[in-house]
Parts: structure tokens; sequence; C-alpha cells
């Protein structure tokens, strides 16, 4: 399974203190009619929700940071998700002791700073379909 696009275009963005990191993109996905690409982020978040699939539970068990973290790196893609943009976010996070935590990045996770770049790339985006085998939502391509 493999496709192959070009890049469209690039819009880099600095978020304000207090968004929330998945709104914040939705709303620029929206305002700017973005439907397929990459995302990078560094910056700070004031309050991460994050967490790891589990596999034999087949769901999602996210945790919260309730402490300022420097955020190494935060990284997705954007697809569509039941016809709408949707960005999968992961990240990289470390607190002052420099020790990192990372997963998949939930709504609930807040910015301190942001400087994010966004790649759009051309063509049709795939589409996320349920997959049987592990209950994720994965590109049909
Ligand atoms: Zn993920």
């Amino acid at each position: 399974m493999r496709m192959q696009t070009n890049i469209a275009k690039v819009f880099v963005e600095r978020f304000s203190p207090g968004e929330d990191i998945v709104k914040a993109l939705g709303a620029l996905f929206e305002q700017e009619g973005v439907r397929f690409g990459i995302v990078s982020i560094i910056g700070a978040f004031r309050q991460a929700k994050i967490g790891a699939f589990d596999f034999e539970k087949k769901r999602y068990e996210p945790f919260l940071i309730e402490e300022t973290t420097e955020i190494l790196h935060c990284t997705g893609n954007i697809s569509l998700l039941d016809g709408r943009p949707f960005a999968h976010l992961h990240a990289t996070l470390a607190g002052h002791d420099g020790h990192a935590k990372g997963g998949h990045v939930f709504e609930g996770t807040i910015v301190e700073v942001a400087e994010c770049v966004v790649m759009v790339f051309d063509g049709e985006p795939p589409e996320r379909v349920e997959d049987e085998t592990t209950g994720l939502k994965l590109w049909a391509l």
C-alpha cells in the first residue's frame, strides 16, 4: 500500500498560550482548506494529554502531564477521518530534569508556546477506516 504526491504549500504558524493544540490545528485546517500533509511543532506545552494504544484492549490509555514541558518534537500527519481533516499527532516532551515522555497527543493538550510548520500535499488525502485487526482507524491506501 503506497501512494505518491507532491508538496503544494507550506504554512508557518505560531500558536498562542492557552490554545488547545488539537483544536488550533483543526481551526487552521478549516480556515486554509488543509486536508492532506504533515505537521511539525516545537515549543512548550502548559499541560499535555498523551498516551499509548493498548493493542490487547484495543483502546488508547491517555494520561495527563500537568506541568510545563518542552516539546522536543511533536509530529503528525493530516488525512481524512469521517470525511474531515484530522491530525494524527505524536509528541516527545521533556520536563526540567530532561527526562522524556511521549505518546499520542489528545485534545486537552494546551500550548505555552508553539512554532508549527504544516506542509500541505497535492491530491486526494487517504481516508482513515476501521482496521479490524488492531481496532485503529488506519489509512486505506
Ligand atoms: Zn497515534
